[in-house]
């Protein structure tokens, strides 16, 4: 059975007692195992981590910047066979992959200007014969935990701008596929990255709590599900660390009377079947906002026959499988129990017949969906587009700002007063006009609001190079040796 190594001073590791399988979701079948990094493994990567730190902070802004140019050099020649990994481990199809790879790159690109973005700020002059500049340095070891869904860019998000700043980093992938964070770290080490200032550890909670509780880790960068998020950040917050920690979602697509109607149905269907629904900025609500409810059900409807669901692999294929087959469970059962709850199974995914062992599901849709619903109220996190009716503007966004989670919104119109409005009383941290998922290009920040992000940072872009620097403020003088003298006062500027 192929083992998939932890990747710790530049080098494969495979000590691991404890291990874990490693799924083809298109078939079923166990492809590889994972090592389950124990406490003890964990804390010696802090101490590789940590005894890489001096010298990379060490490391000219110019050399640093190299790294990064040579990584997307590497990346955009690789980008197929890092797909491939994907798609192996994770089911999705090979040109979602291959996206999700280009939106990781965009945050290399972005620290590749590393020297801008690390710039302090000097004040000439702001007391007689005084200076004052401030600097933005690195905060140390960096733990980052990442999740099934996006095995390259969320890894891609978070280590490109730690290392950038000059931290040294404790990558721990989700353990259901591993393979391309291994795959990233070995062409960061061919980008001339110093060994020890990225490596990967493979686990699940132990390695996870080992990482949060050791003293050496001073900020915890997590994505994930909510409840894990909001039990990660109390823990590394209390623990005196500096923590982002981004959760799950429930994503509202609000379909205005006047929108068109044709563009909205592509875009519901695209957003919340695309990567089988398992995207946090999935759009898992459809909000029919007036009387257009049964025109827009139909159109999404006559859409949906036309999927093809198959292996990731098959270049015929748009959706891919579920990611194992406790996923495919759990989506099965919010479908069967939607009926009872008083919703209208419209297109019922359980229905359709895939000849494999995979964990492939078809997609479902629901109408009559109200809160209190589970199928409303929980994150899925598979292909289900729930419909809610509303009468106006007004019963939707009430409707979303109620919604405990606060990712990703869209609203469809062709009204840009509408639009406006929306911007401004829509309490979502990410917001679309007539863009279903707005994950924001990187040269902004990504970050939900609510119980979609516990913290005050959002990751990749401006935010994340403040999340991952400390700043310290040095003030300066040269006097004379006639000047000086002793005065017990406050010093006052003047
Ligand atoms: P998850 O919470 O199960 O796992 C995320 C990470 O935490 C993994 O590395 C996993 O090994 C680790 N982990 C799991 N259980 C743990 C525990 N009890 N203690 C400590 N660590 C633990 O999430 P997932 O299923 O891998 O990913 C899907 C979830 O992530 C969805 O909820 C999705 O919305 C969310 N997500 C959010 C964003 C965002 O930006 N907000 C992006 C991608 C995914």
């Amino acid at each position: 059975m192929t083992r998939i190594p932890h990747y710790i001073n530049g080098k494969r590791v495979d000590s691991s007692v404890r291990t874990g399988p490693v799924f083809d979701p298109a078939t079923g079948a166990v492809t590889a195992e994972v090592g389950l990094a124990s406490a003890a493994e964990v804390a010696d990567v802090v101490q590789v981590a940590r005894g890489a730190r001096s010298s990379w902070r060490a490391t000219s802004l110019a050399r640093r910047s190299d790294v990064f140019f040579r990584l997307r050099h590497l990346l955009t020649e690789r980008r197929e066979e890092l797909a491939r990994i994907i798609t192996a481990e994770h089911g999705k199809v090979l040109d979602d992959a291959a996206g999700e790879i280009a939106r990781g790159m965009e945050n290399v690109e972005f620290v590749a200007g590393l020297i801008h973005l690390l710039k302090g700020e000097h004040s000439e002059q702001v007391s007689r014969g005084i200076d004052v500049h401030q600097v933005k340095q690195p905060v140390g070891v960096v733990a980052c935990i990442t999740p099934f869904n996006f095995p390259a860019m969320v890894p891609l998000w978070m280590v490109s701008s730690a290392i950038a700043c000059g931290n040294t980093v404790i990558l721990k992938p989700s353990e259901k596929d591993p393979s391309a964070a291994v795959f990233i770290a070995e062409l960061f080490s061919a980008a001339g990255l110093p060994d020890g200032v990225l490596n990967v550890v493979h686990g699940d909670k132990e390695a996870v709590d080992a990482l949060i509780d050791d003293k050496e880790v001073a900020a915890v960068s997590f994505v994930g599900s909510t409840p894990i998020a909001e039990a990660i950040y109390q823990r590394a917050s209390s623990n005196g660390k500096r923590v982002q920690a981004l959760g799950g979602a429930k994503n509202h697509m609000v379909v205005m009377p006047d929108a068109d109607l044709d563009a909205a149905a592509d875009a519901a269907v695209s957003a919340a079947y695309g990567s089988a629904g398992e995207r946090c900025m999935a759009v898992s609500v459809l909000v029919a906002v007036g009387d257009i409810a049964d025109s827009l059900i139909s159109k999404v409807t006559e859409r949906l026959g036309a999927l093809r669901i198959g292996a990731g692999t098959d270049p015929n294929s748009e959706m891919g499988p579920l990611i194992s087959k406790e996923a495919r469970d759990r989506v099965t059962s919010y479908v069967a129990g939607a009926a009872a709850e008083g919703a209208s199974v419209v297109v019922d995914g359980r229905e359709q017949v895939f000849d494999s062992d995979g964990f492939f599901i078809g997609v479902s849709l629901i109408d009559d969906v109200r809160p209190g619903m589970k199928v409303y109220d929980d994150e899925i996190f598979g292909p289900v587009l729930s419909v809610v009716r509303v009468g106006t503007y007004e019963d939707a966004v009430e409707l979303t700002n109620a919604n405990p989670y606060g990712n990703g919104v869209a609203i469809f119109t062709r009204d840009g007063k509408s639009a406006r409005e929306f911007e401004f009383d829509i309490e979502v941290g990410m917001v679309g006009v007539n863009v279903p998922i707005p994950v924001p290009v990187g040269a902004y920040s990504f970050g939900g609001w609510k119980k979609s992000l516990f913290g005050d940072s959002h990751i990749y872009g401006p935010e994340s190079i403040h999340f991952y620097t400390r700043s310290k403020v040095v003030t300066t003088r040269w006097p004379d040796a006639s000047e000086s003298q002793i005065d017990l006062g406050f010093p006052s500027n003047a």
